[in-house]
Order: structure tokens, then sequence, then C-alpha cells
């Protein structure tokens, strides 16, 4: 399988009303010939400017139909040979993209290449002899890393990428639309830039912030001479990506700068793979960095003829995103893809079209038989409509006068059954007669005519039932196969301008007009080259003749030289902005991080003890990272209740028991009280605060009245105090003397629950 590298080309718009207005000076220029670029640094009029070569420049005044029959062209008409091919615009905000992607109408050379797109398929389709194309259209956007389709039903819906073995990385549930004309291509187009605005005005973006891909999905059935189908399946992707400024740039902050980052994070995420797929070392390709990465896995080192158009501003204002948009573009030239035909795709819906037509086609020609039928086949849609519904009709009446045809004919069967039965009896009585006549024999050939006769009607009279019956099934199938027959004929497309011999014309000059620059691009460039050994191969006449010619070698050798040494400079420079940016997004992504630990920590402890999300550590563990969705799957909500053995009752009150058998009758319950007045200590300062006199207290009360006092640790200031005796009185509650002399109202609901918490306890004693 031959390899090709990613074309790439460079277009710069003319200077804007603002940059005019700003006196901005012109930093770009071109060398169309040559396909090369320089750009000048503001400022720095000594330095040379530095010097890209690419596969197509367009300046200020090149048009979009130029750029598209020059370098576009070749790559579409391939993908309806069945390759894959990819269009992508790439440049900071306000260089382009939109403007080369999508066009304008006016003036018509302007009009963009998703437009210009559609229309060569088109052409190519109606050109194409013995073949038929099946197109589908598809057009989603990734915003803030998620996919949305703008030509599904619900526009907000977040889609999921997932991956399989044979058709590779694919959004779940995008719509497919099927299109026939270029007119239902603009139509669905123009639908799905209106959800891009309408999503857009309600949140207060613009198209800049999200990357766009429009995707034309075609099938190919072309068929050879001996009548054989060859399936094929080729789809063009037109992206349009989102603005690649630096987020530092922009100036943008809060939500702005989260889109920023997240736009750079699937940017940056293409860079890396561009450089990883360059450096030719790099055995791991980080694709699944980003949505967009993933998405367009084939079209970066894959199954893909991709072109890049890199869209530049000429002004000395955007110097810096100019140059990083050369020096991107410069890297993806080296790509490496693999393009090949897709044949024989394994789910083409083609296929199953193709053979549903040949099947219902030699059914309905099978059946046409009459030219009645034919007759019928050929109706207007209306009157056809009426003529189904009545034969429908007639169909179920037939059924119904069949099954009273065989009842009518069992009747007469079994009347010639019995009337052939009462003949025989009678021949029977005259039997010895007629033997005796020497007839016997004559009459027993007699009656086997009359059964024969009498089958052969039966026969006739079920066969002709039956054969009326499936005539009309058969005109009822033909009648239901013909609208799906027409229906499948309409889904696919091709050959319709076969015959057009200008139209066949037009196509193969463009397709010409491609090649022809190719190899007049092949020539401009290897000029350049053998100059240089020109002068070191020739044969000099004199030796001043060689210094010369030798020292204007090395004058320009030495300005490249300058060049690369200013380029290492400039590039150590770019390096450490860019290293400073991505601290500085780091930084605020760990005070982010820490702000959400922080509130994370203050809330943990408000959780439920037995609710699993009150164990960070654990739930931290048990986290998952879906690939595929880009998310966290995080363990399910869950409580657990715990309830109380029922043997704690019993074996307390055991204890109790045998502690009044030993004469110690509270001791227990006071070592208990002490402990958790203890406990409390710790728990609490309110209770710590009240803590050495009532424990004093307690603990004195109990060794003098025999009887203990319960006092559970204050909650939320409210103190509760529960006497329990021996007896088992019920519990009465007090407040603690500190606050009964303020005389503070304690608030009812807290004593409530306090109350109940004591209740629970003393009955559990
Ligand atoms: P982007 O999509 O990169 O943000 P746009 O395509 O919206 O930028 O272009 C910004 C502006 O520049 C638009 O007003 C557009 O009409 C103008 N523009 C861009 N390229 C050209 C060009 N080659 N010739 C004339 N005007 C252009
Ligand atoms: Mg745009």
């Amino acid at each position: 399988m031959g390899s090709e590298s990613v074309k790439v080309v460079v277009r710069c718009r003319p200077l804007n009303e603002r940059e005019k207005a700003l006196c901005s000076k012109m930093v770009m220029f071109m060398d169309l010939h040559r396909c090369q670029c320089f750009i000048e640094k503001p400022g720095a009029a000594d330095e040379p400017p530095k010097q890209f070569t690419f596969d197509g420049t367009y300046f200020i005044d090149q048009t979009t139909e130029q750029m598209y029959n020059e370098i576009a062209y070749p790559l579409v008409e391939g993908v309806t040979e069945g390759y894959n091919g990819t269009i992508f615009a790439y440049g900071q905000t306000g260089s382009g993209k939109s403007f080369t992607m999508q066009g304008v109408s006016e003036p018509a050379a302007q009009r963009g290449v998703i437009p210009r797109a559609f229309e060569h398929i088109f052409e190519s389709i109606q050109c194409a002899e013995n073949t038929k194309f099946l197109v589908r259209a598809s057009y989603l956007e990734i915003y803030n890393e998620e996919i949305r389709d703008l030509l599904g039903s619900d526009t907000k819906q977040r889609l999921e990428l997932k991956e399989h073995p044979e058709r590779g990385v694919y959004v779940r549930d995008l719509s497919m639309h099927t299109v026939h004309s270029v007119g239902e291509c603009e139509r669905i187009i123009e639908q799905g830039w209106k959800n891009r605005a309408v999503g857009y005005t309600l949140m207060n973006k613009d198209s800049s912030r999200s990357h766009s891909i429009f995707s034309i999905h075609l099938e190919i059935c072309s068929t050879d001479a001996a009548g054989q189908d060859h399936l094929r399946a080729g789809k063009l992707n037109l992206v349009d990506l989102a603005g690649s400024e630096r987020q530092s740039k922009t100036g943008a902050t809060g939500e702005r700068l989260r889109e920023a980052t997240k736009i750079n994070l699937s940017l940056s995420a293409l860079g890396n793979v561009i450089s990883a797929l360059v450096d030719g070392r790099s055995k791991y390709i980080p694709y699944r960095d980003s949505k967009l990465t993933r998405l367009l896995q084939d079209s970066l080192g894959g199954n893909t003829r991709t072109l890049m158009i890199a869209c530049l501003s000429p002004a000395d204002n955007n110097y810096e995103e100019s140059l990083s948009t050369l020096r991107y573009a410069n890297r993806a030239k080296s790509i490496q893809n693999r393009p090949r035909i897709n044949e024989d795709p394994k789910d083409a819906l083609l296929r199953e079209y193709q053979e549903e037509i040949k099947k219902l086609r030699a059914l309905v020609s099978g059946q046409l038989g009459t030219a009645d039928l034919a007759f019928r086949i050929l109706l207007p849609p209306q009157e056809y409509e009426e003529r189904l519904a009545k034969l429908q009709a007639e169909y179920n009446a037939e059924q119904e006068s069949k099954a009273k045809l065989q009842e009518d004919i069992a009747a007469l069967c079994s009347s010639y059954e019995s009337k052939l039965s009462n003949l025989e009896k009678a021949r029977t009585s005259r039997g010895s007669s007629v033997l005796k006549n020497g007839y016997g024999k004559s009459s027993v050939h007699n009656k086997e005519p009359c059964k024969l006769l009498i089958n052969w009607f039966r026969c006739l009279s079920f066969a002709c039932c039956y054969v009326l019956c499936d005539l009309y099934a058969a005109f009822l199938f033909i009648h239901l196969s013909i609208p799906r027959l027409q229906q499948l004929e309409q889904e696919v497309v091709g050959g319709e301008q076969a015959r057009n011999k200008e139209l066949q014309q037009r196509h193969w000059q463009r397709k010409n007009l491609a090649d022809q620059r190719k190899v007049h691009l092949i020539r401009a460039l290897s000029e350049n080259s053998e100059e240089s050994e020109n002068v070191l191969l020739n044969v000099y006449n004199s030796i001043q003749e060689e210094v010369h010619a030798k020292s204007q070698l090395l004058v320009k050798v030495q300005g490249k030289l300058k060049a690369a040494k200013l380029e290492i400079r400039d590039l150590q420079a770019e390096f450490e902005v860019e290293r400073n940016d991505y601290l500085a997004t780091i930084r605020r992504l760990e005070r982010e991080g820490q702000l959400l630990h922080s509130l994370l920590e203050r809330m943990v402890p408000l959780v439920r003890r037995d609710c699993n999300y009150s164990n960070l550590d654990r739930l931290k563990k048990e986290a998952v990272w879906d690939e595929d969705s880009a998310t966290w799957r995080l363990p399910d909500v869950m409580v657990q209740k715990t309830t109380l053995p029922s043997a704690v009752a019993p074996r307390l009150a055991t204890r109790r028991a045998s502690a009044a058998d030993a004469g110690e009758p509270f001791i227990v319950e006071g070592d208990r009280y002490k402990e958790m007045l203890d406990r409390s200590d710790s728990e609490n300062i309110a209770s710590s605060y009240f803590k050495p006199k009532r424990a004093n207290q307690l603990l004195g009360r109990e060794a003098t009245k025999g009887h203990a006092i319960h006092s559970p640790p204050l909650v939320n200031g409210a103190a509760h105090l529960t006497v329990s005796g021996p007896t088992m009185n019920p519990p009465i509650s007090s407040r603690p003397f500190r606050l009964e002399s303020l005389d503070v109202p304690v608030s009812n609901g807290k004593v409530k629950r306090k109350k109940s918490k004591s209740q629970i306890h003393n009955e559990a004693i």
C-alpha cells in the first residue's frame, strides 16, 4: 500500500477594516510560482524573513475557486472513487477559516469549499456510467469536548464516541441523512448552521469556539461488462476548526477561559498527534487525548487523503499567531497517510438496497404477465392507490368466496358419493342376472370413469379456486412491491448525465487541470535544488568565474544558516512562552482542584456515616475513568442500615441482675456513665465546659443516693439530663442548672429528639 503525505496549503486574507484603521503593516508575502511563503518579524528589518514551502500558497487576491480547482478537486474526486478524504481549515479566529470552508455567495468565485464539494460530488455522480451511489450526510460539532449532532432531533444531546474493529472510531447515534442533489445538501447544511447559531446565541458564544465536521458518506456500486457488481465506499470530512489562538492572548476569564483551555486541549492534542506522527520514532500516537483527534484519527496517518488549509492574517499585530500557524502547517506536511480504495465495505447499505432492488425487479417482471397489469403499474399514484385499495377488498372477498366454494364442492362431492353408493347397491341387487348375461366385467369398467370424472371435477374446481386466489395474491404483491421498488430506486443516484458530452468534457478538463498543476509545481520546486547542485558540478571556463559562482552560493548558504539560527532562537523563545502558558494553566487547575478538595473535606463530615459517600478515600478508589465518554464513573449512592442485635437487651439485663445479686446495684451503670462522660469530653467543647462539676456531682450522688444520672453529650448547646433508677422509671428530663438559672427557652424539637434517644437507650437497658 503506497503512502502519500498530507497536503498543506496556506491562504492569507487581506487586511481587514480594523487592521487598516490601526495602520497595521503587512508582514506576509508569497511566491505563488514556487508555493513559498515569507513572514517578516515586525521591528526586525535586519533579520531575513522566515520562509516556508507548501503544496500551495494563496495570497490576498486568490479565490477559493482557484484553490479548490488546484488542490481540493483531486481529493474530492478521489472520494467519488472510493477513497476517504479530509479537508480542514486551521488558523486563529478571524483568519478566514469559515470564509474558506463555507464562503460567501457573492462573488461566485469565493463560494466555499463545502458547497463546491457538493457540486463536484453530484457532477461526478451524474457523469458516472453504470454506477449507482448512495449519498448520506452528517454534521456534528465538538464544543467543550462534547459532541453534538447538528442535524439530530435533539441538538443539545451529548453523543458518545465508540470504536469498532472494522468501522473504526464513530459517533454513536449520529443521524445520517440521505441526499439526492446539491440543493438537498445545501438545505441540510443550512439547517445545521442554524442549530449551531441558535445554540450559540442562547449560550452567548460564537462559532469560532467549536470545531465542526460535515461528512459526506458515499457508497458506490458499479456494474462491470459481465454484469457483476462491485461495491466501494468513500467518506469526505469537511472540518472547520475552532480558533487556534493562545488563550493568554484572548484575555479570557472564567467560563471563557475554561472553554479556551478545552479548545486548546484538542488543538494541542492535534499538534501532539502531528508531532508524534512526524517524529517517526514515537510508537504511541496520542489520538485518545481529545475527541477531535480521535475523530480525525484516520485522517492523520491513516487511510485518508488529507488537505490542510492554514489560514493567515497578513497584519503585523498577528505575527506570532501567523508564525505559529505556519510552523504547525509546516510540520503537518510530513505526515504520511496510507489512502486506499475502500472495497467491499462490510456494512454497506447500498449492497442491501441493490439486492432488494434486483429481487423486486425479478419478482415484478415475473408476475407481470398481462398487459392489464402493466397498465395498472403505469397508473398515476392517486389512481393507483385507489386501485390498490379496491384490489385488496377484492382479494378479501375472493378469500371468503373461496371458502364458500370449497364448502359447496365438498357438499357436491358428498351428494355424488351417496348417489354413487345408491347406484352401486341397486346394481349389486341386480348383479347375478347381469353376470349371467356376461356383463359383469363391463359394469366394473363403467364405475371407474364415473369416479375419475368426479375426482377430475373436484381437482379442477380446487385448482380454479386457487389459481384465482393466487392471481389476486400476485396482483397484491406487485402493487405492494412497486412503491418499495420505486422508493429504493429513488434512494440511489448516478448516471443521469452520462450522455451529456459537454458536462463530461468539463469534468475531464477540471480533473486534468489539477494534474497539470502538480507537474508544474514539482518542476518549480526542483529548480531550486538543481541551481545549487549545478554550481558545484559545473565546469567553469576560468577560476574567477568559478569563484564568483561559488561565493554567490556561499552567500546564499550563509543567509540560510543565519535564518536557521534565528529560527532556533525564536523557537526557544516561543517554547518558553508556551511553557509559561501551560504552567499558568496547571496553576489555575491546581487552585481549582484545591478549592474543590477543601469544599469536599468540609462537606464529607456532614454526610451520614452509614452512606458510602462519607468515605472519600474509598470512593476515589472505586471511581473508574471511562475513556469513551471521558467521564468518571462513580459508585452508586448507598446507605447501609444497621439493625441493632436483639441480644443486647437481655445481656444487659442479665449483667444488671448479676450486679444486683452481688450487692453492687448501680456500679455497672455508674461506670458506663463515667465512660460516656469521658468520651463526650473529647467530642464537644460545651460538654467539657460543663463536665467537672457535673461529673463530680454525678459520681457523688451515685455513691450516696444509690442511683445514676445519665448525661448525654450536649448537642447544639442544649444540654439534657436523664435520671434512671433500678425501678426503670420513665426518664425525667431537666435542663442543666446553668441554663435553667438563665431561663433560656429550650427548643421543643431538640428536647424531643434527645428524649426519644435516651428513651431508646433506657428501653435497651
Ligand atoms: P474565522 O472563521 O477564521 O474565524 P472568518 O472566515 O469568519 O474567520 O473571516 C473573518 C473575516 O475576514 C470575515 O469577515 C471574512 O469575510 C474576511 N475574510 C477572510 N478571508 C478572506 C479573504 N480571503 N478575502 C476576503 N475576505 C476574507
Ligand atoms: Mg469561523
